[in-house]
């Protein structure tokens, strides 16, 4: 069995490489640097450039694709041209992918397709799960065209799980940039604190993964995210509790629209409640399901 792994090199790629390695699974990261990869995992893991023709013939009848790849939503104000590197890194990944397929005329056993649960768009206080409609907003814009964008491969027969991800927390990603206000006493929720987080401790974003990759009658969509999504005010609570520090300065709207532009309101002051309904209706069982239990593994 061979993972091809698009964008493994990042946070969630990273860990899920370390997931796999010792296992059946020979790794494959594609990179736009493969250099990186060799950099980053010490053996056992090959690293191959997008544009190397020699890739495509990886691709069998046991691979299974995972396509994380994608500008960082998180790293820098939202500029037109951040925007467009948002959304056009991610619909040139998928069209690629299906590009090449089509042209190696091997059909893979399986594509893992990366989305997130601002497919939803924003939507207040209510429970969602994966029969709830696409929202309104750019990063439900960007998250329908990238699930467009490997769309075809299911007409070609590939099995095709599509992962509507919530905010990963682990070493990195968007808990490392809430910390350092927590830690010196000045840790409170975006805003009124009433918009929903939908969250996934790592060993669940990456046990997910391979659990649909490994799981033959697994097709769709599915909501990584853990089954008890909090509001903002609650997830600064807790956080600010597992860390023994205050945690209720709220942030004001203005402030983070200064700093952080349209960003602000797409990705700070909203979010959505979604329920991993089809993960768990599929057997998978979560590690981590209460915001509690994951803060404290993470943060000690
Ligand atoms: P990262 O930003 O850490 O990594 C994404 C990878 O994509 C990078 O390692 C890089 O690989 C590649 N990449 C970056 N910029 C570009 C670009 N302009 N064009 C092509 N490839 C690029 O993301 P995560 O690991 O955190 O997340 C993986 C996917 O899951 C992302 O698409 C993200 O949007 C999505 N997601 C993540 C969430 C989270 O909380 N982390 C939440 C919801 C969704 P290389 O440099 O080797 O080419």
């Amino acid at each position: 069995m061979r993972a091809i792994i698009a964008g493994g090199t990042g946070f969630i790629g990273k860990n899920l490489v370390d997931n796999l390695k010792g296992s059946d699974w020979e790794i494959v990261v594609l990179s736009r640097s493969p250099g990186k990869v060799a950099d980053i995992f010490d053996s056992g893991v090959i690293g191959m450039r997008w544009d190397n023709g020699d890739w495509p013939d990886m691709l069998g009848p046991e691979t299974v694709v995972v396509n994380l790849a994608g500008e960082n939503i998180a790293d820098g104000r939202w500029t037109a041209s951040k925007k467009e590197r948002i959304l056009t890194s991610r619909i040139k990944a998928g069209q690629r992918l299906v590009e090449v397929v089509k042209q190696s005329g091997v059909t893979p056993a399986a594509l893992i397709q990366a989305s997130a649960v601002g497919y939803y768009g924003p939507h207040g206080d209510k429970l969602i799960d994966e029969s709830t409609p696409s929202g309104s907003g750019f990063l439900a814009e960007v998250c329908r065209q990238w699930e467009a964008s490997t769309q075809e491969l299911k007409s070609m027969g590939v099995r095709r799980c599509v992962i509507r991800t919530g905010m990963v927390l682990g070493d990195g990603g968007a808990l490392e940039k809430m910390l350092p206000p927590f830690r010196n006493y000045l840790g409170g929720p975006p805003g009124d604190g009433f918009q929903g987080a939908s969250w996934i401790h790592m060993a669940d974003e990456v046990g997910a993964i391979r659990f649909l990759m490994e799981n033959t009658a697994a097709s769709g969509a599915f909501n990584l995210t853990a089954p008890t999504p909090v509001r903002m005010r609650k997830f600064s609570r807790i956080l600010g509790e597992t860390l023994d520090r205050p945690y209720k300065l709220k942030v004001p709207p203005f402030a983070l629209r200064l700093l952080f532009g349209e960003m602000a309101d797409e990705v700070l002051l909203s979010g959505q409640l979604a329920l991993p309904k089809r993960l768990q209706e599929a057997g998978y069982e979560f590690r981590f399901a209460t915001l509690e239990d994951a803060l404290k593994d993470i943060l000690g």
